[in-house]
């Protein structure tokens, strides 16, 4: 059952992805001293093995590393399983962003940072996903998001089209599945920082955007309507277009 009490605190294995030795181990000794356990990974590939072997409930991940760069182990570690991912930038590089958001990053922050908001952060992050994960689970009500084509299951947290089970990063699936339970309904950028990120202040509405683009460019362009000035809204796959399709050999 659910387990409410403020005082305990869930067991949480943390992958640091830092080749810094200095900053892996202060980041390290933060995640200790809040009650997580934390494992140092000094490159991307041995941050994919790791990942692979210890499956962390949350990834920290620096971008430029030996080896493997952080965008290409973040991608290798989402599509092996899904887990959050906090990118860590060298620069305030609007590029760096939005490259690290659209390989499956769910939150960045950028060098140099506080600690203690290193920490802020991962816990909203490990609530955020904890809280869509127990909604879903607890939700009996819940039903299947059905429009044909695409199938989006909340409990279970998958999404198939056509037929093909589509992998989706935790905060992808979360802003598609608020979109989709009010089909053609336009969100404000703003209503979904807040409903999906729950950090209204720091990840700012280009999050969103990166988002967006990273949904298109798995479940197509047509899926997400961008109103202009405004926002976005779910456009529910039309029944026709299979009709009407050529017939793949
Ligand atoms: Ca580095």
């Amino acid at each position: 059952m659910l387990n409410t009490s403020a005082h305990q605190k869930t067991p949480r294995t943390i992958l640091v992805v830092e080749d810094e030795p200095d900053l892996a181990t202060a980041i390290a000794q933060r995640i200790t001293a809040n009650g997580w356990t934390a494992r140092v990974a000094g490159d991307g590939a041995s941050a994919v093995r790791a990942a692979s072997q210890i499956k962390p409930d949350l990834v920290i991940m620096d971008i430029m590393l030996p080896v493997m760069d952080g965008i290409e182990a973040t991608k290798r570690i989402i599509a092996e399983r899904p887990v959050p991912v906090l990118m860590l930038t060298a620069r305030d590089s609007e590029a760096d962003k939005v490259m690290g958001l659209s390989a499956g990053a769910d939150d960045y922050m950028t060098k140099p940072f506080s600690p203690r908001e290193l920490i802020a952060r991962c816990e909203a992050l490990l609530r955020r996903v904890e809280r869509a994960t127990l909604i879903a689970k607890n939700n009996e009500n819940e039903k299947v998001l059905d429009f044909g084509s695409l199938v989006i299951d909340p409990r279970q947290r998958i999404v198939t089209q056509d037929g093909k089970q589509v992998h989706l990063t935790p905060t992808e699936f979360d802003l598609l599945a608020t979109l989709a339970r009010k089909p053609k309904s336009v969100f404000k950028r703003e209503k979904l920082l807040e409903e999906v990120w729950d950090w209204p202040d720091a990840s700012g509405t280009r999050t969103v955007d990166s988002h967006v683009k990273a949904l298109r460019h798995k479940l197509g362009s047509d899926m997400i309507r961008t109103a202009h000035g405004v926002g976005y809204a779910f456009e529910p796959p039309e029944d026709g277009n299979a009709a009407t399709s050529p017939i793949q050999q």
